[in-house]
């Protein structure tokens, strides 16, 4: 069977493969309401998770994600860089190790990455950032671990909230980092790092889906 903190590095793995070919789109989202980096930057944290995977073959889960979060913290850059990258540190505290990772702990991870955005952005549901994917995703999470869902079911319900978080804050305006400057006129863009957040969830989802009949 295949360990918790393996199937971690399997999905943050291809979360660095993944992301990186959005780029382009990230990037134009980025232009439309900053400054037109944010591809860039989510390509140098996925460089930053790769590099630090590769020196981690034997690390718990609290180990990994913290060690990815210092990672992406130090290597990101931009806004959206050490914000991400406070949420995976805050991920790993969130879970200790021996516990086995079930759908509760995926929501306590989520929950723990929203708090960190959240409190360390200054921002809250509804100021057009990450966190407008992150936060519904986390509560999605929590209603699958109330009903007795799988992991699989958890990130996949994930997923699925924080697409049409991320799709809402093209009717939000908004009030932090740069698109604040823009007041009004950043309504009908989405918000570019509440994109990349559901693609990173969606990249997990599609990577824990229960194989169908070989
Ligand atoms: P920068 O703004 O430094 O150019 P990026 O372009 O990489 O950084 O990332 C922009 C994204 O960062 C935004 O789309 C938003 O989701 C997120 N962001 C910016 N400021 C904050 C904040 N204070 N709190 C939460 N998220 C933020
Ligand atoms: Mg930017």
């Amino acid at each position: 069977m295949r360990s918790d903190a393996g199937a971690l590095r399997e999905v943050l793995r291809a979360i660095a493969d993944e992301l990186p070919r959005h780029e382009r789109r990230l990037n134009e989202l980025d232009a439309a309401l900053g400054d037109g980096d944010h591809g860039l930057t989510m390509t140098r944290c996925c460089r930053a998770i790769r590099t630090r995977l590769d020196l981690l073959p034997d690390a718990s889960v609290a180990e990994t994600l913290a060690a990815v979060g210092t990672a992406v913290v130090a290597g990101g850059g931009g806004a959206s860089g050490a914000l991400l990258g406070s949420a995976f540190v805050a991920a790993g505290q969130a879970v200790s190790d021996g516990q086995p990772v079930d759908a509760a702990r995926v929501a306590d991870t989520l929950d723990a990455g929203q708090r960190a955005i959240a409190s360390r952005g200054r921002v809250a549901p509804g100021d057009k950032t990450m966190l407008d994917a992150l936060a519904p995703a986390a509560e999605a999470a929590r209603r699958v671990a109330g009903s007795g869902g799988s992991v699989g079911d958890a990130v996949a319900a994930a997923a699925d909230a924080a697409e049409r978080g991320a799709g809402a804050t093209g009717e939000m305006v908004g009030r932090a980092g740069r698109a604040s400057r823009l007041g009004e006129r950043s309504l009908g863009h989405p918000d570019p790092g509440a994109v990349s957040v559901a693609f990173m969830l969606r990249v997990a989802a599609d990577r824990l889906r229960p194989a169908g009949p070989a």
